[in-house]
């Protein structure tokens, strides 16, 4: 269902600009999450409880998310994600400078190093051929971010980590409903983490969610998210409190109920939604094959984006841009290579996929607001040329 409170249906003028601008991102709300919400606040209950593990339990049975804990945030999963892993000071971790810097930062966060490997120009994933090299006896496990939503070639970067005995994390904050070779993704490495922050798929305001496969490790996460006391087996005792040994260090990372009562309200809708995201992708497809001086990302048939973004590499960059904004149309890098950063060691000159795609890649609109009219209008203002 599609959020009316905001432009929707609005087809722009070829000509003069009289609607607002079309935006790259906006945020969905349900129309019946206020009420949701509303009654959270008049239960006074609102921190984790009830409406927590029904999210927990909808996002397992239609995204098909194995074990998900429902966080905080998408870093919380990240930051999680390595602290069960074990993952500490003097180890590192392999992944991909196409992500936003929440994906390292966490890996710096837990004493650990960030160890950048190349990209697929053609995708602005992780290259599976980039990897091994970089493999030392302090790699411990290898972070794979599906770019925009769509999946890594995960059959090749679980050989290398099986080989090495490493371990797979997933930062899938673009990705929740994408499939991998008909795997829902969330089902298919040690650990995957999804984010719900307000302009994400599914967003709970701000909120993640930790999938951890093996059985033991998800009773960790759960755990873990709260202090590091397991509620359930912790009764209150006579004397008025929580009986229970701290034996690991835990975190303040669960979700509150008023949160959860928001995305329960976005989940109504979300597949109907995602069809609508895949319908705008193809004709976004159509309208621009064979625009010169233009390349789309890759999409092979094998997996199923969750589209988070509409993706291309274009000559001229600046001048594209400029041209979309003055037509009304937003476009954005959404993010440049991370590595960049000097927390993270500064740019690589030697990741020359990575810095490619730094200086032709653009993202154009893709969101639940917008209308194939509107897509049209992008089409036909880039096929104008730039
Ligand atoms: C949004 C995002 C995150 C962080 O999620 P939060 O919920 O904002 O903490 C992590 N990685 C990527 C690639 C993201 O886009």
């Amino acid at each position: 269902m599609m959020n009316h409170t905001t432009h929707s249906s609005v087809a722009a003028p070829p000509d003069q600009l009289v609607a607002p601008p079309i935006a790259m991102f906006t945020t969905f709300v349900h129309p019946e999450a206020a009420q949701r919400v509303q009654a959270v606040l008049q239960s006074t209950f609102l921190s984790e409880g009830k409406l927590v593990k029904e999210f927990e339990a909808r996002l397992s049975a239609e995204l098909g998310m194995v074990h998900p804990a429902a966080l905080n945030s998408g870093t919380s999963a990240l930051h999680l994600a390595l602290e069960v892993a074990g993952i500490g000071p003097g180890d590192e971790v392999i992944l991909a400078p196409q992500t936003f810097i929440a994906s390292a930062i966490v890996v710096v966060q837990v004493g650990a190093t960030p160890v950048f490997a190349d990209i697929q120009y053609e995708t602005g994933n992780l290259d599976p051929a980039d990897i091994e090299h970089r493999i030392t006896a302090r790699t411990k496990a290898i972070m794979a971010v599906h770019w925009g939503g769509y999946p890594c070639d995960l059959d090749e970067i679980h050989a290398i980590a099986r080989r090495h005995g490493l371990f797979v994390i997933e930062d899938a904050a673009h990705a929740p409903g994408a499939t991998y070779k008909g795997r829902a993704i969330g089902s298919i490495s040690d650990f995957t983490c999804f984010s719900f922050q307000a302009i994400k798929h599914l967003t709970t305001g701000d909120g993640g969610a930790l999938c951890a496969l093996d059985p033991e490790r998800a009773r960790q996460v759960f755990r873990r998210r709260w202090f590091g006391i397991d509620r359930a087996n912790s009764p209150i005792s006579e004397i008025g409190e929580r009986e229970y040994d701290l034996t690991d260090v835990g975190y303040k990372y669960h979700l509150s109920d008023y949160a959860a009562a928001l995305g329960l309200a976005n989940m109504e809708g979300f597949q109907e939604r995602m069809s609508r995201r895949r319908a705008l992708v193809r004709q976004y497809q159509t309208g621009l094959a064979g625009v010169p001086g233009l390349q789309l990302l890759r999409h092979q048939p094998d997996r199923e984006s969750a589209h988070w973004l509409f993706g291309m590499h274009v000559e001229n960059r600046l001048d594209f841009i400029r041209a979309l904004k003055a037509r009304g149309v937003a476009a954005s890098v959404v993010h440049d290579g991370i590595d960049h950063n000097t927390l993270f060691g500064g740019k690589r000159p030697e990741l020359v996929q990575q810095r490619r795609f730094d200086e032709t890649q653009i993202h154009t609109p893709l969101h639940d607001d917008l209308s194939a009219e509107q897509v049209s209008y992008i089409i036909e203002v880039i096929t104008q040329g730039w």
